[in-house]
C-alpha cells in the first residue's frame, strides 16, 4: 500500500498543475494520457490524435489524479 501512496501523491500534484493550466496540455485519444500540447506523438501509445479541449483536459486530469490507472500523465516529457 505505501509504495503506491507516493505515486498517487505525485499523480495528484501533476493533475493539479494541469488543472491550473489546461491550455498547455491535451489528452491522447488512444490511451487517455495527458501530454504537453507541443507533443505530436503520444509517448505512451504512439497515437497522434489528441483532444485539446480545455474542459476535456481538466476532467481527465481530475480522473487521473484521483485514482491509479494504466494511463500515464506524460506532461513532463519533451
Ligand atoms: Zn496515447
Amino acid at each position: 500500500m505505501e509504495e503506491h501512496q507516493g505515486s498517487l501523491d505525485q499523480r495528484a500534484q501533476q493533475a493539479a498543475k494541469i488543472i491550473q493550466n489546461p491550455a498547455s496540455y491535451k489528452v491522447c485519444m488512444g490511451c487517455d494520457s495527458i501530454v504537453a500540447s507541443r507533443v505530436t506523438l503520444c509517448p505512451n501509445c504512439h497515437g497522434y490524435r489528441f483532444e485539446d479541449d480545455r474542459n476535456h483536459v481538466v476532467s481527465q486530469a481530475r480522473e487521473l489524479g484521483s485514482r491509479e490507472q494504466h494511463s500515464v500523465i506524460a506532461s513532463d516529457l519533451d
